[in-house]
């Protein structure tokens, strides 16, 4: 394997990500929120930056890459090409099954709408790691701004169909507050206990809850198990459809 990746936090709660091929060099960032975290980054670790996987249009993710397009003028960006109206710098204009290309590593572009119309999530097969961007986060979900909330069930579902194994970056370290809230839902659910003590004693030392991974999320995080009696039983919708379920479970969330 020669992939490495380096995650580094940006703005406040924003993660951004590296993902580097030792054998070519060839290296990208997954989201920019910020240039000046990324250079940082980058300059810790000695790469230089090739290319740009962005996940959607959100200033929050996008708005480092004019001043690293300018720092590396041979950055080819790839992104959603159903936003690539509302991300104006897109060299790769990306949709559903094409593969991004990090040098030899290659990612398959999963479509995965409701938080934002465009929304992508990049799936580099060969090395059980996907990064989701404002999708999934650990114990919880993205807000559904641009669909209905069957929709971004149907994306969540994509990645929930991932290997178990697959590592998991987010855009952003929420895990805590997600779990606040997970736990109303599923007070009794052991593993949603543990992975709430294991947050708070990663967040204590300041270190990142994240990656995690898709066996984790399905075993804890609610928007995921919106087909378990358990959660059905906790909004009052037992034997409803888990898309509607989800939808009730996202709508208490915006209001928790
Ligand atoms: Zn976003």
């Amino acid at each position: 394997m020669t992939m490495s990746v380096h995650q580094y936090l940006c703005l406040t709660d924003n993660y951004g990500v590296l993902v580097h091929d030792s054998a070519t060099g060839a290296t990208a960032c997954v989201d920019a929120p910020e240039a000046g975290a990324t250079l940082a980054a980058l300059a810790e670790r000695g790469w230089n930056l090739t290319d740009a996987l962005i996940t959607h249009h959100h200033a929050d993710h996008i708005q480092g890459v004019p001043e690293l397009k300018t720092k590396f003028p041979n950055l080819k960006v790839w992104g959603p090409a159903k936003d690539a109206a509302r991300i104006p710098f897109l060299d790769h204009p990306v949709k559903e099954g094409d593969a991004a290309r990090v040098g030899p590593l290659k990612a398959k572009v999963i479509e995965t709408p409701g938080h934002t119309l465009g929304h992508i999530a990049y799936h580099f097969e060969e090395d059980d790691t996907a990064f989701c961007g404002d999708t999934l986060f650990s114990l919880g979900c993205g807000r559904v701004f641009e669909t209905a909330y069957a929709v971004m069930w149907s994306s969540l579902a994509k990645l929930a169909a991932l290997p178990g194994e697959t590592l998991v970056y987010c855009g952003h370290e929420y895990t805590q507050a997600n779990g606040r809230f997970a736990a109303t839902i599923e007070p009794g659910n052991p593993i949603l206990k543990a992975r709430i003590e294991e947050v708070a004693r990663l967040r204590a030392a300041g270190r990142p809850t994240l990656p995690t991974t898709i066996a984790a999320e399905l075993a804890a995080n609610p928007f995921l198990r919106a087909e378990e009696p358990t959660v059905q039983a906790a909004v009052g919708m037992k034997g409803a459809e888990p898309a509607a379920v989800f939808g009730e479970l996202r709508a208490r969330k915006d209001r928790f």
